[in-house]
């Protein structure tokens, strides 16, 4: 027998919380699948300086245990399962945990997406102590010092771009010669003194010291993929990127995606091709992907929710 919910929210970031906060608050019978990574990608930041609200910032482990409680507070039930498949193509919507069959009359999905990362062995140690995926989140903590960007894309064009206004410097570092970027971004790259470029490169090595026990980035082992010339570049902060992927591979085939696999939402709703299915959040935002972006998708979602239930139970 599979357990009923008025609402299911599928991923436990700020917008899917905040969707249980805004769905639980309008007395709707909501659970949160919190997934494979409870909290989402702010569980694996450090501080959020960013998040109004929190004059003097939060830990993104910290933020995301607030909003898990508001959300529980109001009734919102989290689950610690991980959706792995869905039926919407009748109602009430089926999905299934890796342990339960449940259904629901409206569904939130809010899975996110995950930066892509390089896998290179020293990258998980110094994640959140000098490495990041987000120069918009973490950059300003790197004021005045030397950084480094991998990547090649729009984004890296973008991060470098925006750190060359806080840092000391800026080593864009790229695996060869020709940019996957738009040539406005590259010529705004190679037009700015801040920003040096490393063209066929590759992160050999990530290196750094220790301070108050934790590991501290400063620096990598860059490798010239055409030489072999192996290359020290002083960085006190790394910024990652080569992409995201949007966690959407359930969805294949039964919500409209684009072509990178993020879902299509209509206009500036949250409605998906699927009436009664949402999506807010990362998972159909690669434009913004900011927590409090996250989060105000979350409340649009929740509140397209509730008055399309209105008119559709
Ligand atoms: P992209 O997929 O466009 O670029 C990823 C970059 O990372 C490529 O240069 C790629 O190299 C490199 N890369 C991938 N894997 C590795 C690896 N393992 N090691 C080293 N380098 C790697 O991602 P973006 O996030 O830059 O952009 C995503 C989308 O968002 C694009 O469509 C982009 O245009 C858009 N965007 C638009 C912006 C704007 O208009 N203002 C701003 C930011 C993004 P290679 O080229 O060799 O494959």
């Amino acid at each position: 027998m599979a357990t009923h919910h008025k609402v299911i929210v599928i991923g436990s970031g700020p917008a899917g919380f905040t969707a249980g906060i805004y769905a639980s608050r309008a007395n709707l019978d909501t659970a949160v699948f919190e997934g494979m990574q409870p909290g989402g990608q702010l569980m694996i930041t450090t501080e959020v300086e960013n998040y109004p609200g929190f004059e003097e910032g939060i830990t993104g482990p910290q933020l995301m245990d607030t909003l898990r409680k508001q959300a529980n507070r109001f009734g919102a039930k989290s689950i610690y399962e991980t959706i792995q498949k869905v039926d919407f193509s009748q109602r009430p919507f089926k999905l299934w945990s890796e342990k339960e069959e449940y259904t629901a009359d409206a569904v939130i999905i809010s899975t996110g997406a995950s930066a892509r990362l390089l896998n290179t062995p020293s990258e998980q140690k110094y994640w959140g102590r000098g490495i990041s995926a987000c120069a918009t989140c973490d950059g300003f903590f790197y004021r005045g010092k030397d950084v480094m960007v991998i990547g090649g894309g729009d984004t890296a064009c973008e991060e470098a771009n925006y750190l060359s206004n806080l840092c000391n410097s800026v080593t864009l570092v790229h695996r060869r010669q020709g940019f996957r970027a738009s040539q406005i971004m590259v010529d705004r790259i190679k037009a700015n003194p801040k920003i040096k470029l490393a063209l066929d490169c590759v992160v050999d090595e990530f290196v750094g010291e220790e301070v108050n026990g934790f590991p501290s980035l400063t620096g990598a082992k860059l490798k010239n993929v055409v030489t072999n010339e192996i290359i020290d570049v002083k960085a006190e902060g790394a910024f990652i990127a080569i992409g995201h992927k949007p966690n959407t591979d359930i969805f294949q085939g039964i919500i409209n995606l684009n072509e990178e696999g993020y879902i299509l939402t209509e206009g500036k709703s949250t409605y998906t091709n699927v009436p009664g299915v949402f999506a807010c959040g990362d998972v159909q935002d690669f434009t913004y992907r900011q927590a409090i972006s996250a989060a105000g998708s979350g409340c649009q979602a929740a509140i397209d929710a509730e008055r399309w239930l209105l008119m559709n139970s």
